[in-house]
Formats: C-alpha cells, sequence, structure tokens
C-alpha cells in the first residue's frame, strides 16, 4: 500500500510523514544554477527522488527551469513519460539488448555504456526507430562506460548510422579527492579534445564536484545534480563552495507511548540496551519498515521539543524507543522529528548510522506519507 495515494482526508492519521519543503527546493536550484554557471542543471530524480517523489519534484524541477531529468533505469524514466512529463530524460543505466525499443517508444536517452551496447543500439535503431545517445566514458569509476581508447570507434560508429543522434559525453567522478578527481577530468577532456563539435552536451559534474571540484565543469555543457537539489550533501563541502543549501524532507512521527522503568530493565530486541537509573521510555511510530536505518540501534538521536534524545535499543520494524527521562516534558502525541528542523539533520542521522544521507532518504519506503508544502500558487 503507498499511504501517498490515501484520500487526503485521511492525512494525520498516520503519525509518520515526511515533509518535503517546496520552497526549500526551489532555492536551492537557485544556488546551484549560481554555482554552475554556464552549464546547465541536470535534475537527477531516480530513486524517487532520493525519496522525496520523483513526480513532484520533476515538476517542480521544471517549473523552475531545469529543463533536462536523469534518472538511474528505464522504469523510472517510463513513470516519467507516463505522468506526463516531456523534457528530455536521460537514462543513466546500462541498457540491456532486448529494452532498446522502449527507450526509442517512450523517447528516452540512452547512455552508451560499452561497445556492445553501442553495436547493439546499432542494430536496433533501424527496427525501432530514433534514438538520442549519450556516449559515457570510465576515466576512473569502474562501474559503467568505455574506456577512453574505445570512444573514437563508438562515436565513428554511432554518428554514422542514421537514426541515432549522439548529443552528449559524459563521465561520473568516483571520489571528492581533489587529485583524483582531477584526474578523471584530465582524462575526460582528453577523450573531448578534438571531439568538441561532435559533442553538444558535456558533462561530468554531480553534486560533489560541481561544488568542491569546480575544474569538473569548465567547458562542460551540463552538471547532473541530485543531493545537492535535496540538501543532502555535508557541511564541509558546501561550506568549501559558500553556499547554504537546505534540507528539503523533514521526517516526523509521534510518540504513541511512555513507560516508566527501573534500573535493570532492558529495551527492545536482543536487550542492547539496560536502564543504569530510573528513567522513561518513549516509543516513537517509525521503524525499518518505513526505512530506517537499524544501524540507528543505540546511536541515533531525535528531536522532542527543544531536545534531543537518543534513540535506545534495537530498532524495530514499525517502532524504536528513545529515553526521555522521568523529567522530560513529553506527552503521547507529541511530534518526534527524525531528521529536519528541531531534530538532526539528514546528514547527522546518516553518520550515525555509518552511511550517507541519500541512503536515509532513498531508504524511505512507501509506508512513508510524503506532505508537499510550499507549493507554488
Ligand atoms: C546519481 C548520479 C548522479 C547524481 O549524483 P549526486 O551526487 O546526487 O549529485 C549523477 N550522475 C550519475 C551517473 C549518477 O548515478
Amino acid at each position: 500500500m503507498n499511504y501517498d495515494t490515501l484520500s487526503e482526508s485521511l492525512t494525520g492519521l498516520h503519525p509518520l510523514r515526511a515533509e518535503v519543503d517546496l520552497e526549500a527546493l526551489r532555492q536551492n536550484v537557485g544556488i546551484l544554477k549560481r554555482v554552475a554557471g554556464d552549464a546547465e542543471l541536470l535534475g537527477v530524480v531516480k530513486a524517487n527522488a532520493y525519496g522525496h517523489g520523483d513526480i513532484p519534484i520533476a515538476h517542480e524541477l521544471i517549473a523552475c527551469g531545469v529543463k533536462r531529468l536523469g534518472v538511474a533505469n528505464l522504469m523510472e524514466g517510463i513513470e516519467l513519460r507516463e505522468a506526463g512529463i516531456e523534457v528530455p530524460v536521460l537514462v543513466l543505466a546500462a541498457p540491456l539488448t532486448h529494452t532498446l525499443s522502449a527507450y526509442a517508444r517512450y523517447r528516452l536517452t540512452a547512455t552508451v555504456t560499452s561497445l556492445d551496447v553501442c553495436d547493439a543500439i546499432v542494430e536496433e535503431v533501424s527496427r525501432s526507430g530514433p534514438l538520442t545517445v549519450h556516449i559515457k566514458v570510465d576515466t576512473g569509476m569502474t562501474r559503467l562506460g568505455l574506456l577512453p581508447e574505445e570512444v573514437p570507434t563508438a562515436l565513428e560508429t554511432l554518428r554514422n548510422t542514421a537514426g541515432i543522434t549522439v548529443e552528449g559525453m559524459l563521465t561520473h567522478y568516483a571520489t571528492v579527492d581533489h587529485d583524483f578527481t582531477l584526474t578523471q577530468t584530465d582524462r575526460f577532456n582528453r577523450v573531448l579534445a578534438g571531439v568538441e563539435d561532435q559533442i553538444p552536451l558535456a558533462h561530468g559534474a554531480n553534486s560533489r564536484t560541481l561544488l568542491f571540484t569546480p575544474e569538473t565543469v569548465h567547458g562542460n555543457e551540463l552538471v547532473r545534480v541530485g543531493g545537492s537539489l535535496f540538501g543532502l550533501i555535508a557541511r564541509g563541502i558546501t561550506q568549501a563552495a559558500g553556499v547554504d543549501l537546505q534540507q528539503v524532507m523533514r521526517l516526523t512521527s509521534r510518540v504513541v507511548h511512555l513507560r516508566d522503568i527501573e534500573p535493570g530493565t532492558s529495551v527492545s530486541y536482543d536487550r542492547l540496551w539496560t536502564a543504569s537509573v530510573p528513567t522513561r521510555i518513549a516509543t516513537i511510530a517509525a521503524g525499518y519498515g518505513d526505512g530506517l536505518p537499524r544501524s540507528l540501534a543505540n546511536r541515533g538521536e531525535v528531536g522532542i521539543g527543544e531536545t534531543r534524545y537518543p534513540i535506545v535499543g534495537q530498532v524495530c520494524m514499525d517502532m524504536f524507543m528513545v529515553e526521555v527521562g522521568r523529567e522530560a516534558d513529553v506527552h503521547i502525541g507529541d511530534e518526534v522529528v527524525i531528521f529536519g528542523p528541531g531534530g538532526p539533520t539528514a546528514v547527522e542521522v546518516s553518520v550515525a548510522a555509518e552511511t550517507i544521507a541519500y541512503d536515509v532518504t532513498s531508504g524511505l519506503t512507501p509506508r512513508v506519507q510524503r506532505v508537499y508544502i510550499n507549493e507554488r500558487e
């Protein structure tokens, strides 16, 4: 069941909700446009827009003047098309041969990720109709892409095949480490040298390299940004660029139960935490079935009122517990900020959970109701 599809009159019956602030998104887009300078933003809305809801986010990005979108796989691209979104959509995945006709049918831009994919596209295009492609170069990520020395052959083959438009060339960065990022940039620029006039859209930078290593943008026509749109970038990196991105999502639930316990009482599965003093435990309606990392057990914090309280014991599928203490002014029904204003940031939660903020928001399941605030008039 996807709680988003329930009638609006039922909003509020479920305690857990992800508030998505479209004004924060608009501000982030404005900031990123300034940082990107002459390059245009390609808004990456994969994984349900990092958990924020791909269709509403895509509409808002387009309203902000973002002219291109990127997705991780074919189904995400088809979902955008079925929702009536008509802007160019780049599918970043390695296309399997039997799926190429769907790229043509849905006017999705394919990524040429190997010489085999190149051959398959050349063979398919006479059957399926025109295809627009971007050539991906592996400059050091070792995930997808042609090796630099394979690019000239692929480029020539694709350009000489009727029905294929080579619209762009891209690479993907592996790290924020300056030296390795510059090495990858240098490899990409060598591939581009001499063929720039055949490649209308060159692009490499993602959120972190855009902010941290501006050389990754020089001379490129596009930057592909995802996490920065949603304010999921660690402060060290945003500060390096002198920008202040706002976190777009605020995840809240409510206190559903309170219990005073005595020293020696254990809390939750596996008895990972035991009270050492008389204290009070609040039970919160949210768990790993909603996408909360189980690794927050005994590590994370939440905000209730103006105070932070520690998560104690194992995170369950539908609930977790925090120690609020006997003196706290905490009541059943109180709002609990899991991340966002009034609680930790998504980045702080991700550090406690030993992962990254992208994982925290994109991991939220359909059981979390998304509520959009500050919509355009
Ligand atoms: C996810 C992804 C991006 C966006 O990265 P962010 O760090 O979220 O900006 C860009 N390019 C590719 C190939 C990706 O997979």
